[in-house]
């Protein structure tokens, strides 16, 4: 997770977090979660740690 950015999904000026599998930042509202409260990338499906 990083500091304040630009979501690449939505665009928002937010609080984003970096997948390190392809480099994208996404915000929470973008950040995908399953059923089992796993974090993923909403662009490469990568699990995100925090
Ligand atoms: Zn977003
Ligand atoms: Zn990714």
């Amino acid at each position: 997770m990083s500091d304040k950015g630009i979501c690449d999904k939505c665009g928002a000026k937010a609080k984003v977090y970096l997948c390190d599998s392809c480099g994208k930042s996404f915000c929470k509202h973008c950040l995908q979660k399953t059923m089992m409260k796993i974090a993923k990338c909403p662009f490469c499906e990568h699990h995100i740690e925090k």
